[in-house]
């Protein structure tokens, strides 16, 4: 059975009464029943459409038939203005206001005078623009030259939906903005004369026998076939089209949230990356006939293969400090939103002005979040506080201190420049700019940009889950009495703070003797449990080298012998789909391992892209003799500008590490390096630690 039986939809109009032979720009509306499409009906006013709408819910209740009626007008305004006219972030809340402030009958409506007394309390330079009459309207620019708009230009559907005309056009071909202000108040005066009948989407949930949703024939709809009106053939075809849909597929298209503006039904709700692809199995062959295989090379083998594999979600922007983009954040709304003063002082309209200048000021003053009503006259000046909007007439600030006020005036002396202490709208960022790319990993500073361009909640990926197996028959925890011949598992916990440090999750799936089995059924358990694993020990080729046995066994395992000190052969390779790393057991080794090779793989596996260190050039306090074939990190700290490094190079030599604040990397070839001589500096933090 499908959602719904009858399907309704209106192509609506802003404008008079359009006389009785159908025509274009009226109102139009199709019923689609049952499937089956009755004749396009023209409506040539909003009260004749008003009352046919009146008489099809009743019709559709009686007869015990769902309805979905459509309008092609927007049901919400940008994020900021319901809160601003209303109180509340309640788009029907605004719905109640227009239609207590809407004047409209077939002759004549008020919808420009009220978008200019609108405009009027915001500085009278915006929201609202375009006066279609020949009368001026006070606060109504005809033109954009001096538009200021304190909200964001378009609601989040209108930046997906190519096209758009935005809700603040009042006036000129194809501008909703007429449109939405005259509708509204039909839609609220049904919804509440039928108020247990009716649900509006996508504000509530469609529990109701009637439901309102917005459509735009338009996005999907090319030309009409010759001989028939455009909005007669558009809503026939939306009816067709929707009443077509499979009840699944219907409510794919009503599953969005969009709790303030409203949104289009049809345009996708961006949901990057539901489900990235698996790995390849070859994802880690390196090239065929290569012996030692050059850093570089093996980093650009990692690069190319691996891509993200975590899915998406979408979180509150407060809770996701630390997580990684799933997509580009677009400000919904200017940095700063309108232009205002950057100073506590006196604001006034500033030609550039040179000498003494004395101006009388006017009552009241502006300050942030309370701006002031009315304009300031050519040659007077108005208080204003840091953060206050620029009210109309003023676009230049004298700072308070360079200021002398006396009876009413203020005195003091140029030159000062137009515009002077003041900041522009968007001056920061623009809204429907990209403020934030794809890939990003959130700071506390990007959580102050996204919350000032109106972002509450964000597409990220899930969090990495990083297993960590220990391998060895030698090993024993911290802690507990060792034997002759074993010792303490030192890079277990040293892995899981790495990975913790770079802001993966960490799983800890303990140590494993050296038996196949055993480490077998581990691997099963962490493929299940994490993303990528990653193993220490035993991953050379060895009679007890059983990682790297098992990997092999499983077929897609490659040995990866890297021209590299310190580090012995890698494993790396597939585990049920699930990539795993199979460090070298020596600590030292595992470390650089994890730096140098897991650490870019994983933010790319993650969704952050590949991230190389930033490396410093700094001189070397110390001397180094080193052969050519393999590239070698050394533990290295800075002190008095100068890079020292360890006194011991043993692969054994854990206090080394700890002692270390860093790495220096002494590039493949040859090298002799004197005091003095320059080298690169890797700082531990430079990995994200
Ligand atoms: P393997 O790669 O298993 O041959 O181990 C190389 C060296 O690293 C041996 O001396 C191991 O005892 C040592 N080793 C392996 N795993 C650990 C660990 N988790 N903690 C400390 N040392 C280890
Ligand atoms: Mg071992």
């Amino acid at each position: 059975m499908s959602l719904f039986q009858t399907f309704a939809m209106l192509d609506w109009s802003g404008g008079n009464d359009t006389g009785p032979t159908p025509r274009k720009d009226a109102i139009w509306a199709c019923i689609v029943r049952n499937g089956k499409a009755l004749d396009p009906e023209y409506l040539r006013n909003r009260q004749i459409a008003e009352q046919r709408l009146d008489a099809l819910i009743r019709a559709e209740l009686k007869a015990g038939r769902r309805l979905l009626l459509g309008f092609d007008f927007p049901f919400g305004y940008p994020c900021g203005f319901a809160r601003a006219m209303t109180g509340t972030d309640d788009p029907l809340a605004l719905w109640d206001w227009f239609d207590q402030h809407v004047e409209d009958s077939p002759k004549a409506n008020n919808r420009f005078d009220l978008a200019g007394r609108i405009n009027l309390q915001f500085g009278g330079r915006g929201p609202f623009w375009m006066n279609g009459l020949r009368r001026d309207i006070d606060g109504l620019p005809r033109t954009k030259s001096d538009y200021s708009n304190p909200f964001p230009n378009r609601r989040a559907v209108e930046t997906l939906a190519k096209g758009s005309f935005t809700c603040w056009q009042m006036a000129g071909a194809g501008a909703v903005g007429g449109q939405v202000m005259m509708g509204l108040p039909v839609l609220n005066r049904l919804r509440h004369r039928f108020a247990e009948q009716i649900s509006v989407w996508p504000f509530e949930p469609l529990d109701k026998p009637v439901s309102f949703v917005e459509i735009w024939p338009s996005l999907t709809l090319g030309a009409p076939p010759e001989g028939r009106i455009k909005d007669d053939w558009q809503v026939e075809q939306v009816a067709l089209t929707l009443s077509g849909l499979t009840e699944q597929e219907l409510d794919a298209q009503l599953n969005v949230s969009a709790a303030e503006e409203g949104w289009i039904l049809g345009v996708p709700q961006d949901k990057p990356n539901i489900t990235p692809p698996p790995l390849r199995n070859d994802c880690f062959a390196l090239p065929a006939g290569v012996n030692w295989t050059p850093v570089d090379e093996a980093l650009a083998c990692l690069r190319d293969r691996l891509h993200p594999i975590t899915a998406s979600e979408t979180m509150a922007l407060t809770k996701a400090c630390g997580r990684v983009l799933a997509g580009d954040v677009v400000a919904r709304r200017s940095n700063p939103p309108q232009p205002n003063t950057a100073v506590d002082g006196y604001g006034f309209a500033g030609p550039a002005l040179d000498g003494p200048q004395i101006m009388p000021l006017i009552e009241g003053r502006a300050a942030a979040g309370i701006p002031f009503d009315g304009d300031v006259p050519e040659g007077r000046a108005l208080r204003v506080l840091t953060g206050a909007a620029l009210p109309a007439g003023v676009d230049t600030v004298i700072l308070e201190e360079d200021v002398t006020v006396k009876n009413g005036h203020i005195a003091f002396h140029g030159p000062l420049k137009k515009g002077a202490n003041t900041r522009r709208a968007g001056e920061d960022v623009t809204a429907g700019d990209i403020a934030l790319p794809a890939g990003r990993r959130l700071t506390p500073a990007d959580l102050a940009l996204l919350s000032a361009v109106g972002i509450a909640e964000v597409d990220v990926r899930k969090p990495l889950r990083v297993a960590v197996v220990s391998t060895g028959d030698e090993l024993l925890e911290a802690g507990e009495s060792a034997g002759p011949g074993q010792i303490f598992d030192a890079n277990r916990p040293m892995l899981l703070s790495l990975i913790d440090r770079m802001g993966f999750v960490p799983v800890d799936m303990g140590r494993v003797s050296d038996d196949r089995d055993a480490l077998r059924d581990r691997l099963d358990q962490a493929a299940e449990q994490a993303d990528v694993i990653l193993t220490s020990g035993g991953a050379s080729a060895g009679d007890e080298d059983h990682v790297s046995a098992l990997l092999r066994q499983a077929g897609a395992m490659q040995h990866w012998r890297i021209a590299l000190k310190p580090g012995r052969p890698l494993a790396l390779g597939l585990w049920s789909g699930v990539p795993v790393f199979g460090l070298p057991g020596n600590p030292v080794a595992a470390m650089v391992c994890t730096l140098i090779f897991a650490r870019p793989a994983l933010g790319l596996m993650s969704g952050e892209g590949w991230a190389e260190p930033q490396g410093f050039e700094v001189p070397a306090a110390f001397e180094k003799r080193k052969k050519p074939g393999r590239r070698e990190y050394l533990r290295a700290r800075m002190r008095d500008g100068r890079a020292e490094v360890f006194h011991s190079e043993g692969s054994g030599r854990i206090s080394g590490l700890s002692w270390a604040e860093g790495l220096v990397e002494i590039e493949d070839g040859a090298r002799h390096v004197k005091p003095g001589d320059m080298v690169r500096f890797l700082p531990y933090g430079s990995f994200g630690l």
